[in-house]
Protein backbone atom coordinates (compact mmCIF):
# COMPACT_ATOMS: atom_id res chain seq x y z
CA UNK A 1 0.00 0.00 0.00
CA UNK A 2 1.13 3.57 -0.74
CA UNK A 3 1.89 5.96 2.29
CA UNK A 4 -0.82 7.85 3.42
CA UNK A 5 -1.02 11.35 1.69
CA UNK A 6 0.01 14.52 3.66
CA UNK A 7 -0.44 16.96 1.63
CA UNK A 8 3.23 17.85 1.64
CA UNK A 9 4.29 16.34 -1.04
CA UNK A 10 1.98 16.83 -4.18
CA UNK A 11 3.55 15.64 -7.62
CA UNK A 12 3.33 17.33 -10.85
CA UNK A 13 0.54 17.06 -13.50
CA UNK A 14 1.57 14.47 -16.85
CA UNK A 15 2.37 17.96 -18.50
CA UNK A 16 5.40 18.30 -16.57
CA UNK A 17 8.74 18.98 -18.65
CA UNK A 18 11.30 16.29 -16.97
CA UNK A 19 15.40 15.91 -17.63
CA UNK A 20 16.97 12.49 -17.25
CA UNK A 21 20.36 12.75 -17.05
CA UNK A 22 22.36 9.77 -18.94
CA UNK A 23 21.37 7.45 -21.13
CA UNK A 24 22.95 4.04 -19.65
CA UNK A 25 20.61 1.47 -18.13
CA UNK A 26 19.33 3.42 -15.35
CA UNK A 27 18.75 6.72 -17.55
CA UNK A 28 17.00 4.34 -20.10
CA UNK A 29 14.26 2.81 -17.73
CA UNK A 30 13.51 5.88 -16.17
CA UNK A 31 12.98 7.30 -19.95
CA UNK A 32 10.15 4.66 -20.48
CA UNK A 33 8.70 4.41 -17.13
CA UNK A 34 8.43 8.65 -16.97
CA UNK A 35 6.61 8.27 -20.48
CA UNK A 36 4.51 5.02 -19.84
CA UNK A 37 3.48 7.15 -16.92
CA UNK A 38 2.13 10.77 -19.92
CA UNK A 39 4.74 12.92 -18.98
CA UNK A 40 7.66 14.72 -21.30
CA UNK A 41 10.20 13.83 -21.52
CA UNK A 42 14.04 14.65 -22.72
CA UNK A 43 17.34 12.86 -21.89
CA UNK A 44 20.68 14.38 -22.56
CA UNK A 45 23.77 12.06 -22.87
CA UNK A 46 26.79 13.53 -23.12
CA UNK A 47 28.29 10.46 -25.20
CA UNK A 48 27.35 9.84 -28.62
CA UNK A 49 24.91 6.28 -27.61
CA UNK A 50 22.99 4.69 -25.27
CA UNK A 51 24.78 2.14 -22.68
CA UNK A 52 27.13 4.16 -20.35
CA UNK A 53 29.65 1.53 -18.88
CA UNK A 54 28.78 -0.97 -21.47
CA UNK A 55 30.31 1.13 -24.09
CA UNK A 56 33.63 -0.35 -24.63
CA UNK A 57 36.58 1.95 -25.65
CA UNK A 58 40.31 1.00 -25.91
CA UNK A 59 40.51 4.38 -24.24
CA UNK A 60 41.74 5.20 -21.43
CA UNK A 61 41.97 8.37 -19.34
CA UNK A 62 45.76 10.64 -19.56
CA UNK A 63 45.80 10.17 -15.60
CA UNK A 64 46.05 6.15 -15.23
CA UNK A 65 45.04 7.18 -11.85
CA UNK A 66 42.31 9.10 -12.33
CA UNK A 67 42.22 11.50 -9.87
CA UNK A 68 43.70 14.52 -11.98
CA UNK A 69 40.67 16.98 -12.44
CA UNK A 70 42.12 18.26 -15.42
CA UNK A 71 42.73 14.64 -17.03
CA UNK A 72 40.82 13.17 -20.38
CA UNK A 73 37.99 11.78 -18.71
CA UNK A 74 36.59 8.31 -20.17
CA UNK A 75 33.19 7.24 -18.91
CA UNK A 76 33.81 3.37 -19.23
CA UNK A 77 35.28 1.06 -17.02
CA UNK A 78 35.25 -2.05 -19.21
CA UNK A 79 37.58 -3.86 -19.74
CA UNK A 80 37.90 -6.10 -22.97
CA UNK A 81 37.66 -9.35 -21.45
CA UNK A 82 34.82 -8.53 -19.25
CA UNK A 83 31.76 -11.27 -18.96
CA UNK A 84 28.91 -9.92 -16.30
CA UNK A 85 29.13 -12.09 -12.89
CA UNK A 86 25.30 -11.72 -12.71
CA UNK A 87 23.87 -14.48 -15.21
CA UNK A 88 21.63 -12.74 -17.79
CA UNK A 89 18.02 -14.09 -16.82
CA UNK A 90 18.19 -12.04 -13.67
CA UNK A 91 20.25 -9.62 -14.83
CA UNK A 92 17.89 -7.69 -17.37
CA UNK A 93 14.55 -5.59 -16.57
CA UNK A 94 11.55 -6.72 -15.48
CA UNK A 95 9.72 -6.69 -18.27
CA UNK A 96 11.75 -7.21 -20.75
CA UNK A 97 13.69 -10.48 -20.78
CA UNK A 98 17.76 -10.83 -21.48
CA UNK A 99 17.67 -13.93 -23.52
CA UNK A 100 19.95 -15.28 -25.60
CA UNK A 101 20.18 -14.33 -29.17
CA UNK A 102 21.34 -16.74 -32.21
CA UNK A 103 24.21 -15.20 -33.89
CA UNK A 104 25.17 -13.18 -30.90
CA UNK A 105 27.06 -13.82 -27.42
CA UNK A 106 24.83 -16.73 -26.07
CA UNK A 107 26.42 -17.19 -22.42
CA UNK A 108 24.41 -17.25 -19.23
CA UNK A 109 26.98 -14.59 -18.47
CA UNK A 110 27.59 -12.77 -21.77
CA UNK A 111 30.48 -10.39 -22.44
CA UNK A 112 29.97 -6.45 -22.15
CA UNK A 113 29.12 -6.28 -25.68
CA UNK A 114 26.22 -8.17 -25.56
CA UNK A 115 24.74 -6.12 -22.78
CA UNK A 116 25.46 -2.80 -24.70
CA UNK A 117 23.33 -4.42 -27.23
CA UNK A 118 20.82 -5.47 -25.16
CA UNK A 119 20.18 -2.12 -24.30
CA UNK A 120 20.20 -0.54 -27.13
CA UNK A 121 17.45 -3.54 -28.38
CA UNK A 122 15.72 -1.65 -25.23
CA UNK A 123 15.70 1.30 -26.47
CA UNK A 124 15.00 0.77 -30.27
CA UNK A 125 11.86 -2.01 -28.57
CA UNK A 126 10.41 1.20 -26.90
CA UNK A 127 11.25 4.20 -29.33
CA UNK A 128 13.45 5.84 -26.70
CA UNK A 129 15.82 7.16 -28.88
CA UNK A 130 14.12 10.21 -30.18
CA UNK A 131 13.79 11.44 -26.70
CA UNK A 132 17.62 11.12 -26.38
CA UNK A 133 19.86 14.14 -27.46
CA UNK A 134 23.55 12.75 -27.27
CA UNK A 135 26.52 14.53 -26.92
CA UNK A 136 24.75 16.87 -24.55
CA UNK A 137 26.66 17.15 -21.03
CA UNK A 138 24.72 18.33 -18.51
CA UNK A 139 26.76 21.09 -16.85
CA UNK A 140 24.32 22.48 -13.90
CA UNK A 141 21.42 21.75 -11.73
CA UNK A 142 19.81 24.45 -8.98
CA UNK A 143 16.50 25.17 -7.51
CA UNK A 144 14.92 28.37 -9.73
CA UNK A 145 14.72 30.81 -6.72
CA UNK A 146 17.89 29.44 -4.62
CA UNK A 147 17.80 26.51 -1.86
CA UNK A 148 16.02 28.74 -0.07
CA UNK A 149 12.73 28.00 -2.00
CA UNK A 150 13.35 24.18 -1.25
CA UNK A 151 12.06 24.96 2.49
CA UNK A 152 9.20 27.97 1.62
CA UNK A 153 7.77 25.97 -1.60
CA UNK A 154 5.51 23.80 0.59
CA UNK A 155 3.89 22.66 -2.17
CA UNK A 156 7.00 21.37 -3.69
CA UNK A 157 6.36 23.03 -7.28
CA UNK A 158 9.98 23.65 -7.32
CA UNK A 159 11.22 24.50 -10.68
CA UNK A 160 15.07 23.68 -12.35
CA UNK A 161 17.19 25.66 -14.33
CA UNK A 162 19.47 23.22 -16.04
CA UNK A 163 22.42 24.54 -17.92
CA UNK A 164 24.05 22.33 -20.61
CA UNK A 165 26.30 22.18 -23.65
CA UNK A 166 26.71 19.94 -26.71
CA UNK A 167 30.41 18.37 -25.92
CA UNK A 168 32.89 20.34 -27.75
CA UNK A 169 31.24 23.53 -28.22
CA UNK A 170 32.48 25.24 -25.34
CA UNK A 171 31.06 28.80 -25.91
CA UNK A 172 27.33 27.08 -26.45
CA UNK A 173 25.48 27.17 -23.06
CA UNK A 174 21.98 26.67 -23.52
CA UNK A 175 19.90 27.30 -20.11
CA UNK A 176 16.14 25.41 -19.52
CA UNK A 177 13.75 25.61 -16.84
CA UNK A 178 12.47 21.67 -16.23
CA UNK A 179 9.72 20.56 -13.70
CA UNK A 180 11.82 17.73 -12.81
CA UNK A 181 15.16 15.74 -13.22
CA UNK A 182 15.94 12.58 -13.05
CA UNK A 183 19.58 12.11 -12.23
CA UNK A 184 21.10 8.82 -13.42
CA UNK A 185 24.55 9.85 -14.37
CA UNK A 186 26.32 6.47 -13.06
CA UNK A 187 28.56 6.04 -10.09
CA UNK A 188 32.00 3.97 -11.92
CA UNK A 189 33.62 6.89 -13.41
CA UNK A 190 35.09 8.46 -10.49
CA UNK A 191 37.93 6.54 -9.00
CA UNK A 192 38.20 5.86 -5.34
CA UNK A 193 41.81 5.12 -4.37
CA UNK A 194 43.22 3.91 -1.35
CA UNK A 195 46.20 6.75 -0.12
CA UNK A 196 50.07 4.84 0.29
CA UNK A 197 52.70 6.06 2.26
CA UNK A 198 55.47 6.66 0.24
CA UNK A 199 53.73 6.37 -3.30
CA UNK A 200 54.68 9.81 -4.61
CA UNK A 201 58.89 8.42 -5.22
CA UNK A 202 57.78 4.92 -6.02
CA UNK A 203 58.63 4.54 -9.54
CA UNK A 204 56.50 2.04 -11.21
CA UNK A 205 53.01 2.09 -12.61
CA UNK A 206 50.07 3.74 -10.53
CA UNK A 207 46.79 3.05 -11.72
CA UNK A 208 43.36 2.98 -11.06
CA UNK A 209 40.83 -0.53 -12.45
CA UNK A 210 39.06 2.52 -14.46
CA UNK A 211 41.78 2.66 -16.65
CA UNK A 212 42.81 -1.20 -17.12
CA UNK A 213 41.57 -2.39 -20.23
CA UNK A 214 43.89 -5.22 -21.36
CA UNK A 215 46.36 -7.66 -19.25
CA UNK A 216 49.36 -7.35 -21.88
CA UNK A 217 50.85 -4.53 -20.85
CA UNK A 218 51.59 -6.97 -17.17
CA UNK A 219 53.56 -9.81 -19.02
CA UNK A 220 56.30 -11.04 -17.02
CA UNK A 221 55.86 -8.28 -14.66
CA UNK A 222 55.33 -8.32 -10.81
CA UNK A 223 52.16 -6.46 -10.06
CA UNK A 224 50.33 -5.21 -6.97
CA UNK A 225 46.15 -5.38 -7.07
CA UNK A 226 45.05 -3.24 -4.20
CA UNK A 227 41.48 -4.85 -3.82
CA UNK A 228 39.48 -7.80 -4.37
CA UNK A 229 35.84 -7.33 -4.81
CA UNK A 230 34.68 -7.51 -8.61
CA UNK A 231 37.14 -6.08 -10.45
CA UNK A 232 40.14 -6.93 -8.37
CA UNK A 233 39.02 -11.07 -8.54
CA UNK A 234 39.10 -10.26 -12.19
CA UNK A 235 41.93 -8.43 -13.09
CA UNK A 236 44.05 -10.30 -10.81
CA UNK A 237 43.20 -13.21 -12.51
CA UNK A 238 43.60 -11.94 -15.94
CA UNK A 239 46.80 -10.15 -15.08
CA UNK A 240 48.42 -13.67 -12.94
CA UNK A 241 47.42 -15.27 -16.75
CA UNK A 242 50.72 -13.42 -18.19
CA UNK A 243 52.57 -11.91 -15.14
CA UNK A 244 55.37 -12.78 -13.12
CA UNK A 245 53.97 -12.92 -9.75
CA UNK A 246 50.72 -10.86 -8.48
CA UNK A 247 50.51 -9.67 -5.18
CA UNK A 248 46.76 -9.47 -4.01
CA UNK A 249 46.21 -6.83 -0.85
CA UNK A 250 42.53 -6.95 0.59
CA UNK A 251 41.19 -6.03 3.90
CA UNK A 252 39.38 -9.21 4.04
CA UNK A 253 41.55 -11.89 3.42
CA UNK A 254 41.11 -15.31 6.40
CA UNK A 255 44.23 -15.65 8.22
CA UNK A 256 45.01 -18.58 6.83
CA UNK A 257 45.14 -17.36 3.61
CA UNK A 258 47.43 -14.44 4.13
CA UNK A 259 51.15 -14.28 3.20
CA UNK A 260 50.51 -17.52 0.91
CA UNK A 261 50.67 -18.20 -2.70
CA UNK A 262 47.85 -19.63 -3.92
CA UNK A 263 49.15 -22.81 -5.36
CA UNK A 264 47.45 -24.82 -8.34
CA UNK A 265 47.04 -22.86 -11.33
CA UNK A 266 47.67 -19.43 -9.47
CA UNK A 267 50.68 -20.32 -8.02
CA UNK A 268 51.97 -16.55 -9.15
CA UNK A 269 49.07 -14.82 -7.18
CA UNK A 270 49.92 -14.04 -2.95
CA UNK A 271 47.33 -12.96 -0.59
CA UNK A 272 48.12 -9.80 1.74
CA UNK A 273 46.90 -7.09 4.00
CA UNK A 274 46.88 -3.76 2.56
CA UNK A 275 50.05 -1.61 1.67
CA UNK A 276 52.40 -0.26 4.28
CA UNK A 277 54.77 1.74 2.34
CA UNK A 278 55.93 2.28 -1.29
CA UNK A 279 59.88 3.14 -1.63
CA UNK A 280 61.77 4.96 -4.29
CA UNK A 281 63.79 1.52 -5.22
CA UNK A 282 60.36 -0.11 -6.14
CA UNK A 283 59.77 -1.87 -3.00
CA UNK A 284 56.48 -2.33 -2.10
CA UNK A 285 55.97 -3.53 1.78
CA UNK A 286 52.99 -5.09 2.64
CA UNK A 287 50.95 -4.77 6.14
CA UNK A 288 51.81 -8.45 7.09
CA UNK A 289 55.76 -7.82 7.10
CA UNK A 290 56.44 -9.02 3.35
CA UNK A 291 57.78 -7.02 0.37
CA UNK A 292 57.69 -7.54 -3.39
CA UNK A 293 59.89 -5.28 -5.86
CA UNK A 294 56.82 -4.52 -8.05
CA UNK A 295 56.31 -2.65 -11.45
CA UNK A 296 53.01 -1.80 -11.25
CA UNK A 297 50.11 -1.12 -8.26
CA UNK A 298 46.38 -1.23 -9.32
CA UNK A 299 44.05 -0.32 -7.05
CA UNK A 300 40.77 -1.72 -7.46
CA UNK A 301 39.54 0.03 -4.66
CA UNK A 302 35.99 1.26 -6.39
CA UNK A 303 34.47 4.57 -7.14
CA UNK A 304 32.91 7.87 -5.71
CA UNK A 305 29.43 9.09 -5.74
CA UNK A 306 29.48 12.35 -7.87
CA UNK A 307 27.15 14.89 -9.06
CA UNK A 308 29.59 17.92 -10.59
CA UNK A 309 26.86 20.05 -12.16
CA UNK A 310 24.56 19.68 -8.71
CA UNK A 311 24.15 23.37 -6.75
CA UNK A 312 22.33 22.03 -3.72
CA UNK A 313 25.69 21.56 -1.08
CA UNK A 314 23.24 23.10 1.73
CA UNK A 315 21.05 20.37 1.06
CA UNK A 316 23.35 17.05 0.16
CA UNK A 317 25.79 16.13 1.00
CA UNK A 318 28.22 13.43 -0.53
CA UNK A 319 30.81 12.12 2.11
CA UNK A 320 32.34 9.08 2.40
CA UNK A 321 30.52 6.92 0.28
CA UNK A 322 27.10 8.38 1.83
CA UNK A 323 24.87 11.00 -0.51
CA UNK A 324 22.41 12.28 2.51
CA UNK A 325 19.89 12.77 3.53
CA UNK A 326 17.97 10.46 0.68
CA UNK A 327 14.47 8.79 1.72
CA UNK A 328 14.43 5.35 -0.09
CA UNK A 329 18.06 5.84 -1.39
CA UNK A 330 16.05 7.99 -3.82
CA UNK A 331 14.64 11.68 -2.92
CA UNK A 332 16.23 14.39 -1.05
CA UNK A 333 13.08 14.93 1.32
CA UNK A 334 12.99 18.73 0.94
CA UNK A 335 13.56 18.39 -2.65
CA UNK A 336 10.96 15.94 -3.37
CA UNK A 337 9.62 14.75 -5.73
CA UNK A 338 11.07 17.21 -8.22
CA UNK A 339 14.89 16.23 -8.22
CA UNK A 340 15.66 11.76 -7.94
CA UNK A 341 18.57 9.69 -7.89
CA UNK A 342 18.23 6.25 -10.06
CA UNK A 343 20.81 3.19 -9.56
CA UNK A 344 22.53 4.70 -6.20
CA UNK A 345 22.35 1.21 -4.39
CA UNK A 346 25.64 -0.93 -5.11
CA UNK A 347 25.91 -4.94 -4.51
CA UNK A 348 22.49 -4.96 -5.81
CA UNK A 349 21.17 -6.67 -8.91
CA UNK A 350 21.31 -3.15 -10.94
CA UNK A 351 18.71 -3.38 -13.87
CA UNK A 352 15.84 -4.38 -11.99
CA UNK A 353 16.19 -2.28 -8.95
CA UNK A 354 16.70 0.97 -11.29
CA UNK A 355 13.35 0.11 -12.85
CA UNK A 356 11.44 -0.50 -9.28
CA UNK A 357 12.87 2.87 -8.35
CA UNK A 358 11.76 5.03 -11.54
CA UNK A 359 8.29 2.94 -11.60
CA UNK A 360 7.69 4.77 -8.45
CA UNK A 361 9.51 7.98 -9.51
CA UNK A 362 7.28 8.51 -12.40
CA UNK A 363 3.95 8.03 -9.71
CA UNK A 364 4.97 10.10 -7.55
CA UNK A 365 5.56 12.56 -10.33
CA UNK A 366 2.10 11.88 -11.79
CA UNK A 367 0.84 12.60 -8.27
CA UNK A 368 -0.75 8.61 -8.60
CA UNK A 369 1.21 7.88 -5.19
CA UNK A 370 2.44 10.30 -2.20
CA UNK A 371 5.21 11.05 -0.75
CA UNK A 372 5.12 11.03 3.30
CA UNK A 373 6.05 15.28 4.68
CA UNK A 374 9.07 16.44 4.40
CA UNK A 375 9.35 16.07 8.32
CA UNK A 376 8.24 12.11 8.37
CA UNK A 377 10.82 11.19 5.12
CA UNK A 378 13.75 13.37 7.05
CA UNK A 379 12.92 11.42 10.33
CA UNK A 380 13.19 7.99 8.66
CA UNK A 381 16.17 8.72 6.29
CA UNK A 382 18.04 10.18 10.21
CA UNK A 383 16.73 6.56 11.71
CA UNK A 384 18.28 4.87 9.11
CA UNK A 385 21.72 5.82 9.93
CA UNK A 386 21.04 5.83 13.51
CA UNK A 387 20.04 2.02 13.09
CA UNK A 388 23.13 1.43 10.78
CA UNK A 389 25.71 3.52 13.10
CA UNK A 390 23.94 1.09 15.89
CA UNK A 391 24.84 -2.14 14.14
CA UNK A 392 28.50 -0.60 13.39
CA UNK A 393 27.52 -0.48 9.40
CA UNK A 394 30.46 1.91 8.37
CA UNK A 395 29.25 5.02 6.70
CA UNK A 396 30.90 3.84 2.78
CA UNK A 397 28.08 0.93 3.28
CA UNK A 398 24.91 3.52 3.39
CA UNK A 399 24.30 2.12 0.16
CA UNK A 400 26.02 -1.08 -0.37
CA UNK A 401 21.89 -2.85 0.28
CA UNK A 402 22.90 -6.26 -0.60
CA UNK A 403 20.20 -8.81 0.22
CA UNK A 404 18.18 -5.92 1.40
CA UNK A 405 17.99 -5.04 -2.28
CA UNK A 406 15.42 -7.64 -3.05
CA UNK A 407 13.05 -6.62 0.02
CA UNK A 408 13.70 -3.09 -1.33
CA UNK A 409 12.52 -3.58 -4.52
CA UNK A 410 9.21 -5.49 -3.92
CA UNK A 411 8.47 -2.27 -1.55
CA UNK A 412 9.14 0.39 -4.40
CA UNK A 413 6.72 -2.19 -6.52
CA UNK A 414 3.91 -2.53 -4.07
CA UNK A 415 4.34 1.59 -3.45
CA UNK A 416 2.88 1.21 -7.44
CA UNK A 417 0.47 -1.03 -7.05
CA UNK A 418 2.43 -4.07 -8.58
CA UNK A 419 3.35 -7.54 -7.75
CA UNK A 420 6.52 -8.33 -5.96
CA UNK A 421 9.18 -9.56 -8.34
CA UNK A 422 9.70 -13.54 -8.98
CA UNK A 423 10.94 -15.12 -6.27
CA UNK A 424 12.89 -17.24 -8.82
CA UNK A 425 15.03 -13.52 -8.90
CA UNK A 426 17.17 -14.33 -5.29
CA UNK A 427 16.97 -17.48 -5.10
CA UNK A 428 18.98 -17.29 -8.45
CA UNK A 429 21.49 -14.38 -6.84
CA UNK A 430 22.05 -16.28 -3.66
CA UNK A 431 23.10 -19.86 -5.83
CA UNK A 432 25.55 -17.47 -8.39
CA UNK A 433 26.93 -15.72 -4.83
CA UNK A 434 28.01 -18.71 -3.43
CA UNK A 435 28.78 -20.21 -6.54
CA UNK A 436 30.88 -17.30 -7.25
CA UNK A 437 32.89 -17.70 -3.81
CA UNK A 438 33.96 -21.23 -4.06
CA UNK A 439 34.47 -22.11 -7.90
CA UNK A 440 36.59 -19.67 -10.05
CA UNK A 441 35.14 -21.09 -13.08
CA UNK A 442 31.09 -19.69 -12.27
CA UNK A 443 30.48 -18.35 -15.69
CA UNK A 444 30.87 -21.20 -17.03
CA UNK A 445 29.67 -24.15 -14.33
CA UNK A 446 27.10 -23.96 -11.91
CA UNK A 447 24.61 -25.89 -10.02
CA UNK A 448 20.77 -24.40 -10.47
CA UNK A 449 19.58 -25.72 -13.18
CA UNK A 450 16.36 -26.37 -11.98
CA UNK A 451 16.00 -22.79 -11.11
CA UNK A 452 17.42 -21.84 -14.42
CA UNK A 453 14.74 -24.00 -16.25
CA UNK A 454 11.89 -21.77 -13.47
CA UNK A 455 13.06 -18.72 -14.36
CA UNK A 456 13.42 -19.35 -18.45
CA UNK A 457 10.03 -20.52 -18.74
CA UNK A 458 8.94 -17.68 -16.58
CA UNK A 459 10.81 -14.62 -18.95
CA UNK A 460 9.60 -16.76 -22.10
CA UNK A 461 6.58 -16.45 -21.07
CA UNK A 462 7.09 -12.72 -20.76
CA UNK A 463 8.86 -12.39 -23.92
CA UNK A 464 6.29 -13.57 -26.29
P1 LIG B 1 26.08 4.40 -16.48
O1 LIG B 1 26.01 3.19 -17.28
O2 LIG B 1 27.37 4.88 -16.01
O3 LIG B 1 25.33 5.54 -17.31
C1 LIG B 1 25.37 6.89 -16.91
C2 LIG B 1 25.26 7.73 -18.16
O4 LIG B 1 25.15 9.10 -17.78
C3 LIG B 1 26.47 7.62 -19.06
O5 LIG B 1 26.08 7.30 -20.36
C4 LIG B 1 27.13 8.99 -18.96
O6 LIG B 1 27.78 9.36 -20.14
C5 LIG B 1 25.93 9.88 -18.66
N1 LIG B 1 26.30 11.11 -17.96
C6 LIG B 1 26.99 11.23 -16.82
N2 LIG B 1 27.11 12.51 -16.47
C7 LIG B 1 26.48 13.24 -17.44
C8 LIG B 1 26.26 14.63 -17.64
N3 LIG B 1 26.72 15.54 -16.79
N4 LIG B 1 25.57 15.02 -18.73
C9 LIG B 1 25.09 14.10 -19.62
N5 LIG B 1 25.27 12.77 -19.47
C10 LIG B 1 25.95 12.35 -18.39
N6 LIG B 1 25.92 -4.65 -13.48
C11 LIG B 1 25.29 -5.82 -13.73
O7 LIG B 1 24.06 -5.88 -13.67
N7 LIG B 1 26.00 -6.94 -14.08
C12 LIG B 1 27.34 -6.93 -14.21
O8 LIG B 1 27.94 -7.93 -14.52
C13 LIG B 1 28.04 -5.69 -13.98
N8 LIG B 1 29.37 -5.60 -14.16
C14 LIG B 1 29.99 -4.38 -14.03
C15 LIG B 1 31.35 -4.28 -14.29
C16 LIG B 1 32.00 -3.05 -14.19
C17 LIG B 1 33.44 -2.95 -14.48
C18 LIG B 1 31.27 -1.91 -13.81
C19 LIG B 1 31.92 -0.57 -13.71
C20 LIG B 1 29.92 -2.00 -13.53
C21 LIG B 1 29.26 -3.23 -13.63
N9 LIG B 1 27.90 -3.36 -13.38
C22 LIG B 1 27.26 -4.56 -13.60
C23 LIG B 1 27.14 -2.24 -12.84
C24 LIG B 1 26.67 -1.27 -13.93
O9 LIG B 1 27.24 -0.09 -13.61
C25 LIG B 1 25.19 -1.18 -13.94
O10 LIG B 1 24.71 -2.42 -14.39
C26 LIG B 1 24.59 -0.12 -14.87
O11 LIG B 1 24.96 -0.36 -16.19
C27 LIG B 1 24.83 1.29 -14.45
O12 LIG B 1 23.96 2.07 -15.22
P2 LIG B 1 23.76 3.63 -14.97
O13 LIG B 1 22.82 4.08 -16.00
O14 LIG B 1 23.45 3.86 -13.54
O15 LIG B 1 25.19 4.26 -15.16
Amino acid sequence: MAPEAQGANTGNNSSSRILVIGAGAAGLVATLELVREGLDVVVYEQLKETGGVWIYTAETESDPLGVDPQRNRVHSSMYQNLRTNLPREIMGYLDFPFMAKQGRDERRFPGHEEVNLYLKDFAEHYNLLSLIEFDVEVEYVGVKGGVAAASTTENRNLKWIVRSRKVGQVDQVREEIFDGVVICNGHYAEPKVVPIPGIEGWPGLHMHSHNYRVPDPFQDKVVVIVGNANSGGDISNEVASVAKQVHICARNWPADKLSVSEGGPRKNVWHHPLVERAYENGTVKFQDGKSAIADAIIQCTGYLYAFPFLDAQELISVEDGRVSPLYKHVFIPSLAPSLSFVGLPSKVVPFPLFQAQVKWIAKVLTGKVLLPSVSVMTAEVEKLYQDLEAKGVPRYRTLTIGLDAFEYVDWLLEQCGETPAESWRKEIYLMTSVNRRVNPDYRDSWEDQELLEIANASLHELSE
